[in-house]
Protein backbone atom coordinates (compact mmCIF):
# COMPACT_ATOMS: atom_id res chain seq x y z
CA UNK A 1 0.00 0.00 0.00
CA UNK A 2 1.34 3.59 -0.63
CA UNK A 3 2.41 5.43 1.92
CA UNK A 4 0.39 8.59 3.24
CA UNK A 5 4.05 10.46 1.70
CA UNK A 6 3.51 8.61 -1.54
CA UNK A 7 3.83 11.01 -4.34
CA UNK A 8 3.90 10.08 -8.16
CA UNK A 9 6.27 13.37 -8.53
CA UNK A 10 8.14 14.60 -5.87
CA UNK A 11 10.61 17.96 -5.97
CA UNK A 12 13.01 18.59 -4.15
CA UNK A 13 14.38 21.96 -3.53
CA UNK A 14 11.89 24.82 -4.52
CA UNK A 15 13.94 27.31 -6.24
CA UNK A 16 14.10 29.05 -9.55
CA UNK A 17 14.86 25.39 -10.81
CA UNK A 18 12.12 23.20 -8.91
CA UNK A 19 9.37 25.89 -8.96
CA UNK A 20 9.65 26.00 -12.51
CA UNK A 21 9.58 22.69 -13.44
CA UNK A 22 7.10 21.68 -10.79
CA UNK A 23 4.39 24.20 -12.16
CA UNK A 24 4.71 23.41 -16.09
CA UNK A 25 4.58 19.80 -15.32
CA UNK A 26 1.62 20.96 -13.14
CA UNK A 27 -0.10 22.75 -15.95
CA UNK A 28 0.37 19.96 -18.56
CA UNK A 29 -0.85 16.97 -16.12
CA UNK A 30 -3.35 18.87 -13.34
CA UNK A 31 -4.14 15.63 -11.35
CA UNK A 32 -0.78 14.60 -11.12
CA UNK A 33 -0.02 13.93 -7.15
CA UNK A 34 3.17 16.05 -6.60
CA UNK A 35 5.20 17.01 -3.34
CA UNK A 36 7.53 19.67 -2.86
CA UNK A 37 10.01 19.51 -0.15
CA UNK A 38 11.64 23.01 0.39
CA UNK A 39 12.36 24.43 4.10
CA UNK A 40 12.33 28.36 3.03
CA UNK A 41 9.40 30.31 3.13
CA UNK A 42 11.56 32.65 1.50
CA UNK A 43 11.90 33.09 -2.18
CA UNK A 44 14.46 35.31 -4.40
CA UNK A 45 15.61 37.02 -7.37
CA UNK A 46 19.38 36.21 -7.28
CA UNK A 47 19.88 37.54 -10.92
CA UNK A 48 19.08 41.19 -9.12
CA UNK A 49 21.64 41.03 -6.19
CA UNK A 50 24.45 42.24 -8.67
CA UNK A 51 22.37 45.30 -9.44
CA UNK A 52 21.56 45.76 -5.52
CA UNK A 53 25.48 45.83 -4.95
CA UNK A 54 25.49 48.71 -7.29
CA UNK A 55 22.96 50.22 -5.88
CA UNK A 56 20.45 50.17 -8.84
CA UNK A 57 17.77 47.88 -7.05
CA UNK A 58 16.18 47.66 -4.09
CA UNK A 59 17.25 44.26 -2.46
CA UNK A 60 13.14 44.29 -1.10
CA UNK A 61 12.03 43.75 -4.71
CA UNK A 62 14.47 40.49 -4.98
CA UNK A 63 12.08 38.53 -2.20
CA UNK A 64 8.80 37.17 -2.39
CA UNK A 65 7.12 34.39 -0.31
CA UNK A 66 7.40 30.57 -1.26
CA UNK A 67 3.58 30.35 -1.24
CA UNK A 68 2.91 32.76 -3.57
CA UNK A 69 4.19 30.00 -6.23
CA UNK A 70 3.05 26.89 -4.62
CA UNK A 71 -0.17 26.16 -5.30
CA UNK A 72 -2.81 24.82 -3.03
CA UNK A 73 -3.08 21.24 -4.97
CA UNK A 74 1.03 20.53 -4.45
CA UNK A 75 1.51 18.90 -0.78
CA UNK A 76 4.56 21.32 0.21
CA UNK A 77 6.37 19.56 3.09
CA UNK A 78 8.76 22.25 4.78
CA UNK A 79 11.92 20.30 5.98
CA UNK A 80 15.04 19.06 4.70
CA UNK A 81 15.75 16.71 2.54
CA UNK A 82 18.44 15.36 4.01
CA UNK A 83 19.20 11.57 2.49
CA UNK A 84 18.35 9.54 -0.30
CA UNK A 85 17.92 5.76 -0.90
CA UNK A 86 17.07 6.02 -4.90
CA UNK A 87 16.96 1.74 -4.50
CA UNK A 88 13.87 2.08 -2.56
CA UNK A 89 12.79 5.75 -4.31
CA UNK A 90 13.10 7.32 -1.01
CA UNK A 91 13.82 10.86 0.54
CA UNK A 92 14.56 10.94 4.40
CA UNK A 93 13.63 14.28 5.76
CA UNK A 94 15.96 16.06 8.56
CA UNK A 95 12.81 15.50 11.09
CA UNK A 96 13.71 11.43 9.89
CA UNK A 97 10.42 11.35 8.26
CA UNK A 98 10.33 9.21 4.76
CA UNK A 99 9.07 10.50 1.58
CA UNK A 100 8.35 8.20 -1.38
CA UNK A 101 8.15 9.03 -5.08
CA UNK A 102 7.45 7.10 -8.60
CA UNK A 103 9.63 9.70 -10.30
CA UNK A 104 11.67 12.62 -8.30
CA UNK A 105 13.26 16.01 -9.66
CA UNK A 106 16.35 17.12 -7.42
CA UNK A 107 17.00 20.76 -7.89
CA UNK A 108 18.58 21.93 -4.35
CA UNK A 109 20.86 24.52 -6.12
CA UNK A 110 24.58 25.52 -5.10
CA UNK A 111 25.83 25.95 -1.78
CA UNK A 112 28.88 28.74 -1.32
CA UNK A 113 31.88 27.30 0.63
CA UNK A 114 32.84 30.60 2.15
CA UNK A 115 34.52 28.50 4.82
CA UNK A 116 37.10 27.52 2.21
CA UNK A 117 38.83 30.94 2.25
CA UNK A 118 41.06 31.08 5.88
CA UNK A 119 39.17 34.33 7.68
CA UNK A 120 36.66 34.99 5.08
CA UNK A 121 33.69 33.89 7.34
CA UNK A 122 34.63 35.93 10.39
CA UNK A 123 35.03 38.91 7.94
CA UNK A 124 32.56 39.11 5.48
CA UNK A 125 30.24 41.95 5.84
CA UNK A 126 33.05 44.25 8.13
CA UNK A 127 35.86 45.81 6.95
CA UNK A 128 34.98 46.96 3.44
CA UNK A 129 34.83 42.88 2.52
CA UNK A 130 31.36 42.28 0.32
CA UNK A 131 29.74 40.22 -1.80
CA UNK A 132 26.64 39.91 -4.15
CA UNK A 133 26.17 36.40 -3.28
CA UNK A 134 23.77 37.30 -0.51
CA UNK A 135 21.00 39.79 -0.02
CA UNK A 136 22.88 41.16 2.91
CA UNK A 137 26.06 41.30 1.65
CA UNK A 138 24.58 42.66 -1.72
CA UNK A 139 23.35 45.65 0.29
CA UNK A 140 26.53 46.29 2.24
CA UNK A 141 28.55 45.92 -1.32
CA UNK A 142 26.44 49.01 -2.41
CA UNK A 143 27.80 51.04 0.60
CA UNK A 144 31.23 50.11 0.58
CA UNK A 145 31.65 51.51 -2.89
CA UNK A 146 29.64 54.31 -2.47
CA UNK A 147 31.97 55.17 0.15
CA UNK A 148 35.31 54.48 -1.73
CA UNK A 149 37.66 57.04 -1.46
CA UNK A 150 39.59 56.17 -4.29
CA UNK A 151 42.91 55.94 -2.84
CA UNK A 152 42.99 52.41 -1.91
CA UNK A 153 42.55 49.16 -4.26
CA UNK A 154 38.95 47.77 -5.02
CA UNK A 155 39.86 43.93 -5.54
CA UNK A 156 37.62 41.93 -7.08
CA UNK A 157 37.99 37.78 -6.95
CA UNK A 158 36.82 34.80 -8.76
CA UNK A 159 36.97 31.42 -7.81
CA UNK A 160 38.41 27.96 -9.65
CA UNK A 161 34.97 26.37 -9.13
CA UNK A 162 31.79 26.93 -11.20
CA UNK A 163 30.05 29.61 -10.03
CA UNK A 164 25.98 30.67 -10.75
CA UNK A 165 26.03 33.40 -12.87
CA UNK A 166 30.06 33.27 -14.58
CA UNK A 167 29.57 36.89 -15.16
CA UNK A 168 28.70 38.40 -11.56
CA UNK A 169 32.44 38.87 -10.73
CA UNK A 170 32.42 40.91 -13.37
CA UNK A 171 29.28 42.95 -13.33
CA UNK A 172 29.81 44.43 -9.80
CA UNK A 173 33.37 44.96 -10.94
CA UNK A 174 32.08 47.27 -13.97
CA UNK A 175 29.32 48.96 -11.69
CA UNK A 176 32.00 50.06 -9.10
CA UNK A 177 34.47 51.18 -11.84
CA UNK A 178 31.38 53.24 -12.96
CA UNK A 179 30.58 54.65 -10.02
CA UNK A 180 34.22 55.83 -9.22
CA UNK A 181 34.34 56.65 -12.40
CA UNK A 182 31.14 59.06 -12.37
CA UNK A 183 32.16 60.40 -8.77
CA UNK A 184 35.97 61.12 -10.77
CA UNK A 185 38.23 58.72 -9.06
CA UNK A 186 39.00 56.27 -11.88
CA UNK A 187 42.40 55.74 -12.65
CA UNK A 188 45.25 53.20 -13.73
CA UNK A 189 45.63 51.33 -9.99
CA UNK A 190 42.28 51.42 -8.37
CA UNK A 191 40.41 47.93 -9.71
CA UNK A 192 42.14 44.85 -9.79
CA UNK A 193 40.86 41.68 -10.92
CA UNK A 194 42.23 38.45 -9.43
CA UNK A 195 40.55 35.11 -11.18
CA UNK A 196 41.49 31.96 -10.47
CA UNK A 197 40.63 31.86 -14.29
CA UNK A 198 42.53 31.72 -16.98
CA UNK A 199 40.34 34.27 -19.39
CA UNK A 200 37.63 37.03 -18.96
CA UNK A 201 35.20 34.90 -20.50
CA UNK A 202 34.97 31.96 -22.22
CA UNK A 203 33.00 32.60 -25.42
CA UNK A 204 35.28 34.42 -27.25
CA UNK A 205 32.93 36.51 -29.22
CA UNK A 206 32.00 38.42 -25.49
CA UNK A 207 35.45 38.52 -24.31
CA UNK A 208 36.93 40.74 -27.07
CA UNK A 209 34.35 43.31 -26.01
CA UNK A 210 34.91 42.78 -22.20
CA UNK A 211 38.46 43.02 -22.73
CA UNK A 212 37.34 46.79 -24.21
CA UNK A 213 35.54 47.38 -21.23
CA UNK A 214 38.09 46.19 -19.04
CA UNK A 215 40.81 49.06 -20.24
CA UNK A 216 38.37 51.77 -20.30
CA UNK A 217 38.16 51.15 -16.69
CA UNK A 218 42.02 50.93 -16.33
CA UNK A 219 41.04 47.73 -14.41
CA UNK A 220 44.24 45.08 -13.64
CA UNK A 221 43.49 41.74 -14.06
CA UNK A 222 45.68 39.47 -12.60
CA UNK A 223 44.66 35.45 -13.97
CA UNK A 224 45.22 32.00 -12.37
CA UNK A 225 45.21 33.68 -8.69
CA UNK A 226 43.08 32.36 -5.98
CA UNK A 227 42.18 33.87 -3.27
CA UNK A 228 42.89 31.39 -0.22
CA UNK A 229 42.82 33.74 2.61
CA UNK A 230 41.64 37.15 4.30
CA UNK A 231 43.21 39.28 6.78
CA UNK A 232 40.43 41.45 7.71
CA UNK A 233 41.95 43.26 10.31
CA UNK A 234 44.68 44.66 8.16
CA UNK A 235 42.94 44.75 4.84
CA UNK A 236 44.54 42.35 3.05
CA UNK A 237 44.04 39.65 0.73
CA UNK A 238 46.10 36.65 0.31
CA UNK A 239 46.45 34.77 -3.24
CA UNK A 240 48.18 31.42 -4.34
CA UNK A 241 49.31 32.43 -7.68
CA UNK A 242 49.37 29.65 -9.28
CA UNK A 243 51.32 31.25 -12.75
CA UNK A 244 54.63 30.03 -10.77
CA UNK A 245 55.67 26.05 -10.08
CA UNK A 246 55.45 25.95 -6.58
CA UNK A 247 52.49 28.71 -6.52
CA UNK A 248 53.53 31.73 -4.87
CA UNK A 249 51.31 33.46 -1.90
CA UNK A 250 50.84 37.11 -3.00
CA UNK A 251 49.54 39.48 -0.42
CA UNK A 252 47.43 42.42 -1.95
CA UNK A 253 45.92 45.70 0.46
CA UNK A 254 42.96 46.87 -0.50
CA UNK A 255 40.14 49.27 0.04
CA UNK A 256 37.53 46.93 -0.91
CA UNK A 257 37.51 43.12 -1.60
CA UNK A 258 34.92 41.88 -3.01
CA UNK A 259 34.34 37.99 -2.54
CA UNK A 260 32.61 35.05 -5.14
CA UNK A 261 33.36 32.02 -2.49
CA UNK A 262 34.02 28.96 -4.03
CA UNK A 263 31.06 27.09 -4.50
CA UNK A 264 29.98 23.78 -4.96
CA UNK A 265 26.93 20.97 -4.71
CA UNK A 266 24.97 21.02 -0.90
CA UNK A 267 27.01 18.51 1.27
CA UNK A 268 23.58 16.20 0.91
CA UNK A 269 23.69 16.08 -2.03
CA UNK A 270 27.56 14.75 -2.42
CA UNK A 271 27.53 12.22 0.44
CA UNK A 272 24.30 11.06 -1.81
CA UNK A 273 24.19 7.99 -4.19
CA UNK A 274 22.86 10.55 -6.91
CA UNK A 275 26.16 12.38 -6.82
CA UNK A 276 28.94 11.85 -9.88
CA UNK A 277 31.50 9.29 -8.25
CA UNK A 278 34.64 10.21 -7.03
CA UNK A 279 33.76 14.03 -8.26
CA UNK A 280 34.81 16.44 -4.92
CA UNK A 281 32.03 18.89 -6.34
CA UNK A 282 29.88 16.55 -6.20
CA UNK A 283 27.03 17.47 -8.55
CA UNK A 284 23.81 15.35 -9.45
CA UNK A 285 25.18 13.47 -12.19
CA UNK A 286 22.42 13.65 -15.30
CA UNK A 287 22.63 13.03 -18.74
CA UNK A 288 23.67 16.32 -20.32
CA UNK A 289 21.20 16.17 -23.09
CA UNK A 290 18.11 14.33 -20.92
CA UNK A 291 18.87 15.78 -17.76
CA UNK A 292 17.67 12.13 -16.79
CA UNK A 293 19.93 10.55 -13.98
CA UNK A 294 22.71 8.41 -15.08
CA UNK A 295 22.29 5.40 -13.05
CA UNK A 296 18.77 5.85 -11.61
CA UNK A 297 16.12 6.73 -14.53
CA UNK A 298 13.08 7.72 -12.48
CA UNK A 299 15.22 10.51 -10.92
CA UNK A 300 15.94 14.03 -12.89
CA UNK A 301 17.75 17.09 -12.04
CA UNK A 302 18.37 20.50 -13.25
CA UNK A 303 19.60 23.59 -12.52
CA UNK A 304 22.83 24.59 -10.33
CA UNK A 305 22.77 21.54 -8.49
CA UNK A 306 23.09 19.30 -11.46
CA UNK A 307 26.42 18.50 -13.57
CA UNK A 308 25.19 20.01 -16.72
CA UNK A 309 28.69 21.38 -18.10
CA UNK A 310 27.28 25.06 -18.83
CA UNK A 311 27.34 28.23 -17.07
CA UNK A 312 24.54 27.99 -13.93
CA UNK A 313 22.15 30.67 -14.53
CA UNK A 314 18.52 30.91 -14.32
CA UNK A 315 18.70 31.59 -18.02
CA UNK A 316 19.97 28.30 -18.64
CA UNK A 317 17.37 26.55 -16.29
CA UNK A 318 14.40 28.18 -18.46
CA UNK A 319 15.56 26.14 -21.76
CA UNK A 320 16.41 22.94 -19.45
CA UNK A 321 12.61 23.27 -17.64
CA UNK A 322 10.70 22.10 -20.88
CA UNK A 323 13.21 19.46 -22.06
CA UNK A 324 13.00 17.79 -18.59
CA UNK A 325 9.24 18.31 -18.18
CA UNK A 326 9.09 16.71 -22.07
CA UNK A 327 11.21 13.93 -20.86
CA UNK A 328 9.03 13.16 -17.62
CA UNK A 329 5.66 13.53 -18.72
CA UNK A 330 6.52 10.66 -21.27
CA UNK A 331 7.73 8.88 -18.72
CA UNK A 332 4.77 9.19 -16.39
CA UNK A 333 2.45 8.85 -19.00
CA UNK A 334 3.62 5.23 -20.17
CA UNK A 335 4.51 4.47 -16.50
CA UNK A 336 8.31 3.64 -17.94
CA UNK A 337 11.69 5.46 -17.26
CA UNK A 338 12.84 4.68 -20.87
CA UNK A 339 13.17 7.78 -22.66
CA UNK A 340 11.78 6.98 -26.56
CA UNK A 341 13.37 10.42 -28.88
CA UNK A 342 13.99 11.93 -25.99
CA UNK A 343 13.95 16.19 -25.88
CA UNK A 344 17.35 17.02 -25.61
CA UNK A 345 18.70 20.11 -24.03
CA UNK A 346 21.70 21.67 -25.99
CA UNK A 347 23.82 23.49 -22.95
CA UNK A 348 21.98 27.23 -23.81
CA UNK A 349 22.69 29.82 -21.21
CA UNK A 350 22.70 33.37 -20.78
CA UNK A 351 24.64 35.77 -18.85
CA UNK A 352 23.49 39.46 -19.03
CA UNK A 353 26.68 41.37 -18.61
CA UNK A 354 26.34 44.23 -16.72
CA UNK A 355 29.41 47.12 -18.10
CA UNK A 356 28.33 50.05 -16.42
CA UNK A 357 25.24 52.31 -15.46
CA UNK A 358 22.71 51.76 -18.46
CA UNK A 359 24.78 49.71 -20.07
CA UNK A 360 25.09 45.61 -20.64
CA UNK A 361 25.76 42.86 -22.96
CA UNK A 362 24.17 39.94 -23.61
CA UNK A 363 26.05 36.98 -23.74
CA UNK A 364 23.97 34.11 -24.98
CA UNK A 365 26.02 30.84 -26.05
CA UNK A 366 25.73 26.39 -25.75
CA UNK A 367 27.65 23.50 -25.03
CA UNK A 368 29.71 24.26 -27.98
CA UNK A 369 30.41 27.85 -26.50
CA UNK A 370 28.77 29.15 -30.05
CA UNK A 371 26.78 32.23 -29.41
CA UNK A 372 23.34 31.90 -30.04
CA UNK A 373 21.64 35.10 -29.74
CA UNK A 374 18.16 35.98 -29.58
CA UNK A 375 18.39 39.49 -30.92
CA UNK A 376 18.52 40.76 -34.66
CA UNK A 377 21.40 42.67 -33.72
CA UNK A 378 25.62 42.05 -32.27
CA UNK A 379 24.85 41.38 -28.73
CA UNK A 380 28.67 41.65 -27.90
CA UNK A 381 27.61 45.72 -28.32
CA UNK A 382 26.98 47.58 -24.99
CA UNK A 383 23.44 48.42 -25.32
CA UNK A 384 21.37 50.64 -23.19
CA UNK A 385 18.16 48.52 -24.67
CA UNK A 386 19.46 45.51 -22.78
CA UNK A 387 20.17 47.16 -19.39
CA UNK A 388 16.35 47.96 -19.49
CA UNK A 389 15.89 44.23 -20.51
CA UNK A 390 17.96 43.18 -17.23
CA UNK A 391 16.36 45.79 -15.02
CA UNK A 392 12.92 46.06 -16.29
CA UNK A 393 11.73 43.04 -18.27
CA UNK A 394 13.77 39.90 -16.91
CA UNK A 395 12.30 40.39 -13.17
CA UNK A 396 8.46 40.80 -14.27
CA UNK A 397 9.13 37.69 -16.51
CA UNK A 398 10.71 35.58 -13.25
CA UNK A 399 7.83 36.28 -10.93
CA UNK A 400 5.02 36.68 -13.71
CA UNK A 401 5.86 33.93 -16.17
CA UNK A 402 8.64 31.64 -15.22
CA UNK A 403 7.71 30.22 -11.78
CA UNK A 404 4.64 29.76 -12.80
CA UNK A 405 5.35 27.53 -15.38
CA UNK A 406 3.51 29.90 -18.07
CA UNK A 407 6.59 30.34 -19.98
CA UNK A 408 9.71 27.84 -20.88
CA UNK A 409 11.81 27.30 -23.54
C1 LIG B 1 24.78 37.38 -7.69
C2 LIG B 1 24.05 36.51 -8.66
C3 LIG B 1 23.79 36.98 -9.94
C4 LIG B 1 23.12 36.19 -10.85
N1 LIG B 1 22.85 36.70 -12.08
C5 LIG B 1 22.13 35.97 -12.96
C6 LIG B 1 21.73 36.53 -14.21
O1 LIG B 1 22.01 37.69 -14.51
N2 LIG B 1 21.03 35.74 -15.07
C7 LIG B 1 20.69 34.47 -14.75
O2 LIG B 1 20.02 33.82 -15.55
N3 LIG B 1 21.06 33.90 -13.58
C8 LIG B 1 21.76 34.62 -12.68
N4 LIG B 1 22.09 34.09 -11.46
C9 LIG B 1 21.94 32.64 -11.24
C10 LIG B 1 20.56 32.16 -10.84
O3 LIG B 1 20.05 32.91 -9.76
C11 LIG B 1 20.67 30.69 -10.45
O4 LIG B 1 21.25 29.98 -11.53
C12 LIG B 1 19.33 30.07 -10.13
O5 LIG B 1 18.72 30.72 -9.03
C13 LIG B 1 19.50 28.59 -9.78
O6 LIG B 1 18.28 28.00 -9.54
P1 LIG B 1 18.19 26.65 -8.66
O7 LIG B 1 16.75 26.34 -8.56
O8 LIG B 1 19.12 25.65 -9.22
O9 LIG B 1 18.75 27.10 -7.25
P2 LIG B 1 18.08 28.15 -6.25
O10 LIG B 1 17.24 29.12 -7.00
O11 LIG B 1 19.20 28.68 -5.43
O12 LIG B 1 17.09 27.28 -5.36
C14 LIG B 1 17.50 26.18 -4.58
C15 LIG B 1 16.38 25.87 -3.61
O13 LIG B 1 16.65 24.63 -2.96
C16 LIG B 1 16.31 24.74 -1.60
N5 LIG B 1 17.09 23.76 -0.82
C17 LIG B 1 18.37 23.84 -0.43
N6 LIG B 1 18.69 22.76 0.31
C18 LIG B 1 17.59 21.98 0.36
C19 LIG B 1 17.31 20.71 0.97
N7 LIG B 1 18.20 20.06 1.70
N8 LIG B 1 16.07 20.20 0.80
C20 LIG B 1 15.12 20.85 0.06
N9 LIG B 1 15.34 22.05 -0.51
C21 LIG B 1 16.57 22.59 -0.37
C22 LIG B 1 16.66 26.18 -1.26
O14 LIG B 1 15.94 26.63 -0.08
C23 LIG B 1 16.23 26.91 -2.52
O15 LIG B 1 14.88 27.35 -2.44
C24 LIG B 1 22.72 34.87 -10.49
C25 LIG B 1 22.96 34.41 -9.19
C26 LIG B 1 23.61 35.22 -8.27
C27 LIG B 1 23.84 34.73 -6.87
Amino acid sequence: MASPKHFTLLIVGGGNAGLSVMNYVLRQRPNLKIGLIEPSETHYYQPAWTLVGGGAYDVQDTIKPEKKYVPDKVHWIKDYAERFVPEESAVYLRSGEKVTYDYMVVAPGIQLDWHKIKGLPEWLGKNNICSVYTPQTAVYTSQVMNNLSGKGKAVFTAPSTPVKCGGAPMKIMFLTSDNLRRRGLLKPGIVHYYSAGTVIFAVKKYAESLLKVVERYHIQTNFKHELVEVDGANKVAYFENRNTNPPERVAVEFEMLHVVPPQSAPDFIKRSPLAVPDNPLGWIDVNQYTLQHNRYPNIFALGDASSLPTSKTGAAIRKQVKVLADNLIYCVDNKTTELRSPKQYDGYSACPIITGYGKLILAEFDYTLTPKETFPFDQSKERFSMWLLKREVLPRMYWWAILHGRMQG
